[in-house]
């Protein structure tokens, strides 16, 4: 799939937007979803329509888990990172990513299905209803395929998923 250089502040608002346009809404109606989007956010090269399956995966997730009166978050940021795997040279401070992170309020994670939810076809759901245990896998691909990874961490209450993947310098 084609990269081109993206904000993806305006990646998450399209997809968003595409929510509150189409008929999906209905789905996510008790649920609140807010966005903490960092000012001045890196680029990324990415593929778009990539990007906006993350987004539909890991927010039809979270909203999937909060039920009613819950709450997903999404969130930006600009960090630094040394990468174990890369060797950085003599940058003290680390490669430069955007992390995007979808938290929600639900009741998060067992410990003893932690180790799967990445693998295709693993789901707690019931399969063929909602479930089809393929969309974590297909997240974690995607963003192996932009050169980076994707964290979970206890929320309390709730999940949090991270998402890091290289900024470039390249202008939009
Ligand atoms: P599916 O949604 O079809 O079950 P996924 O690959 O999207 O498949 O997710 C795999 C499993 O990971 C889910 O069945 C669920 O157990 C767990 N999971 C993913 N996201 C969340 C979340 N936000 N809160 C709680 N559990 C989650
Ligand atoms: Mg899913």
């Amino acid at each position: 799939q084609q990269k081109t250089v993206e904000n993806i502040n305006d990646l998450v608002v399209q997809y968003l937007s595409s929510l509150e346009h189409g008929e999906r809404l209905a789905l996510y109606s008790d649920v609140a979803i807010e966005t903490s989007l960092r000012m001045d956010i890196w680029n990324v090269c990415c593929s778009t329509p990539h990007i906006h399956k993350v987004l539909l995966n890991l927010i039809g997730n979270a909203v999937e888990a909060v039920q009613e009166n819950g709450v997903v978050r999404i969130s930006t940021e600009n960090c630094h990172f040394n990468h174990p795997m890369r060797d950085t040279n003599d940058q003290a401070q680390g490669d430069e990513y955007v992390k995007l992170v979808v938290a929600d309020t639900g009741p998060g994670i067992d410990d003893k299905d932690i180790d799967h939810i990445f693998n295709p076809f693993y789901s707690t759901k019931v399969m063929g209803k909602s479930g089809t245990g393929l969309g974590l896998s297909v997240v974690w691909n995607i963003v192996q395929d932009h050169g980076g990874w994707i964290e979970v961490k206890d929320n309390a209450p709730g999940a949090m998923f991270e998402i890091y993947l290289p900024a470039t310098r390249d202008q939009i």
